[in-house]
């Protein structure tokens, strides 16, 4: 009971601070929808139990996503603090990107660091990048060129191979959903480059 307890005041927070914000996707879904899930997939789908990994999984954009300004983030990892305890604050820091940095350092760095993370913060960023390869797969932003889909999926491949040997399920996960995404966009690809062969 009190692992449901710790569970839903993190729901709470997490909605309450995505409340405004949707996810990437042509068709409009709730921002929460992507914590939840990511949660929801390390405990049905990946066998996770770890009760402070499904509270950071919840928690894990707020800091990334929802503060403007140094001041506000200190305010709020204050706020996080006073609820959660010091190693779900600590995965939450662990997988949120630095948003001073330019958007190509941060990518640079989410592929150098992810070896050097916790086990916890591995498991929980793999499950991120399966929950955004499924939404781009199954709803993609409608304004992402067929260009920026693939070098998402690389990139993201890139990431996990550094994150790899915390859970097997998760891995044959992160594999399925890459490999659907990329039958999905790829044959288009491959048939440009025939077209564009052809013409040359
Ligand atoms: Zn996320």
């Amino acid at each position: 009971m009190e692992d449901i307890g710790i569970i839903l005041k993190a729901l709470d927070f997490s909605a309450r601070r995505h409340k405004t914000q949707f996810r990437k996707g042509s068709e409009k879904v709730p921002y929460i929808n992507h914590p939840i899930q990511v949660a929801n997939l390390l405990v049905n789908e990946a066998g996770e139990k770890d009760t402070d990994l499904i509270v950071a999984a919840i928690l894990h954009d707020v800091i990334e996503d929802t503060v403007e300004s140094v001041e506000e983030r200190q305010e709020l990892i204050f706020q996080m603090s006073e609820i959660f305890n010091k190693k779900i604050i600590s995965v939450t820091l662990e997988v949120t990107d630095d948003k001073t940095l330019e958007k190509k350092e941060r990518k640079q760095l989410q592929i150098d660091e992810a070896s050097h993370k916790s086990v916890n913060a591995k498991k929980l960023k793999i499950a991120d990048k399966i929950m955004n390869i499924r939404d781009i797969r199954d709803n993609p932003p409608s304004d992402w060129p067929l260009e920026r889909i693939i070098d998402y999926l690389d990139w993201s491949e890139k990431v996990v191979s550094g994150l790899r040997g915390v859970n097997i399920h998760l891995e044959q996960l992160f594999d399925e959903s890459l490999l659907t995404a990329r039958s999905k966009y790829q044959p288009i690809t491959n048939t440009l480059n025939v077209n564009n062969k052809n013409k040359l």
